[in-house]
């Protein structure tokens, strides 16, 4: 068996099952905050394909993640990929409708109260966005498996996992990074709350004529809300991205048909405020699911992103919940190594679930809600919605309160979240 910390004697070691934007920044943060202390290794069958393997997404990251990522001295090398969320229209209708009232906008005026000038999110494409990572994490001196970690064996002062080409490794902890349908989460016998939502999320790359101006749209239709997400222009051409939410029986028809019918469906959900539009990538379909772990670790494994947690994009809050799992988790690592003891101890571990475990719940619960209030088309129901999101517009301290929870810069959290050194 090889080890990975058989070369140091006395440093410790973390594995990572997982090479997707959580697991990679947990590993960049440890590794800046520790070096030679920590060895650090990600394993991950993806990593064979690179970046490329995340064309065509992009992901609202909010203020705490990106100043994390300021702190790790990346954020200026993502800048070029990111675009500011300077305002945000939502508006409550009927696909026939001919005219969205908007009952909803935040303004960024609103969020510089808030949070100190800063927008509460940019929107980032993913491909770039990993580069970057990928390339800091080879920078640093992060080791990378390009194979999955396919079983893992708790010993005591040590977690041995054995690779997808045959391989062993051993580590004092593991991360298990490996997504919402986590092969390590349920091989240590954790158990999954969840259901699978009747909608699929569909997201496609938009080209248009008028610049965006940093303005978000959040439509509430009837089968789910369809978000417009303002992305850096490109070669000249004004761009966004879209998060559109339909049922899941409907997409065969919507996306089947030719690519002018698909731009047609794209169209009149759209709208026409930027001009003509024109599809640059996608579209493509997830179906889309609610989960929770029960416990957050194990024995010598930490759960991290949607391995421990998938939520509804409603409001594009999934990945960010993962890069606050990585701030706290490096966090709860990082002072265990500096006190000398085991960075994969259950008090270590324990520390880390305290930290997260309200805080997801809490999102978790507000964005399935969010989706079964929108997602309908009931009388009395859109009533209320309405009356209520009337209600925020009007209020400066409840829409704080919402700004604050969006830009996931709200309560006690993590030190790399609030921009400070681990
Ligand atoms: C339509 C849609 C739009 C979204 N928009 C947003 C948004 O705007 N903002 C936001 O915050 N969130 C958003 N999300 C959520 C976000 O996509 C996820 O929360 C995030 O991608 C989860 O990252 P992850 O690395 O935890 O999991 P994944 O992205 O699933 O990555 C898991 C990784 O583990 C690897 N892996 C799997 N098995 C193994 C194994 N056995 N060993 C090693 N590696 C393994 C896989 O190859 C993969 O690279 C959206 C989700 C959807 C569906």
């Amino acid at each position: 068996m090889s080890s990975a910390n058989k070369n140091r004697a006395g440093s410790r070691s973390l594995l990572v099952a997982g090479a997707g934007i959580p697991g990679l920044s947990l590993a960049l943060a440890l590794k800046q905050a520790n070096g030679p202390a920590l060895e650090v290794t990600i394993c991950d069958p993806g990593l064979s394909a690179g970046a490329a393997r995340h064309r065509g997404r992009a992901f609202a990251v909010a203020a705490g993640p990106r100043r994390m990522f300021e702190r790790l001295g990346l954020w200026e090398r993502i800048a070029p990929a990111a675009e500011p969320i300077r305002d945000m229209v939502i508006t409550d209708s009927r696909l026939a409708d001919p005219v969205r009232p908007t009952f909803l906008t935040f303004a960024q005026r609103s969020a510089e109260d808030e949070s100190r000038g800063e927008p509460f999110a940019h929107m980032v494409e993913a491909e770039a966005f990993v580069d970057v990572l990928l390339r800091a994490g080879a920078e640093t001196g992060i080791g990378f498996e390009a194979t999955g970690i396919t079983t893992a064996l708790p010993e005591r002062d040590r977690i041995r996992a054995t690779l997808g080409d045959g391989r062993d490794l051993a580590a004092s902890l593991l991360v298990a990074a490996d997504g919402g349908r986590s092969r390590l989460r349920e091989a240590a016998g954790i158990s999954w709350v969840g259901w699978s939502y009747p909608q699929s999320g569909i997201v496609a790359t938009i080209a248009h004529e008028r610049d965006h101006e940093g303005r978000a749209y959040e439509h509430f239709l009837p089968s789910g809300p369809f978000a417009i997400l303002p992305l850096p222009d490109r070669d000249g051409r004004h761009r966004s991205s879209i998060v559109w939410t339909e049922r899941q029986a409907d997409v065969p028809a919507l996306l089947g048909g030719s690519a002018d019918e698909t731009l047609a469906a794209i169209e009149r959900r759209f709208g026409l405020s930027l001009g003509h539009i024109e599809l640059e990538d996608g579209p493509s379909a997830h179906p889309l699911s609610f989960g929770i772990a029960r416990r957050f670790c194990g024995d010598r494994l930490a759960l991290l992103g949607d391995a421990a947690h998938v939520i509804h994009p409603v409001a594009g809050q999934g990945l960010n919940l993962g890069l606050s799992d990585a701030a706290a988790l490096a966090e709860a690592i990082t002072e265990a190594l500096r006190l000398g003891t085991d960075p994969g101890a259950p008090e270590v571990l324990r520390a880390y679930e305290r930290a997260r475990r309200f805080d997801t719940v809490a999102m978790a619960a507000a964005t399935d809600g969010l989706n079964r209030l929108f997602s309908n088309d009931a009388l009395p129901v859109r009533l209320a919605r309405d009356f209520g999101l009337g209600l925020v517009d009007r209020l400066p301290g409840l829409k704080r309160f919402f700004i604050g929870e969006a830009s996931a810069i709200r309560g006690a959290q993590p030190r790399l979240l609030r921009g400070d050194a681990l």
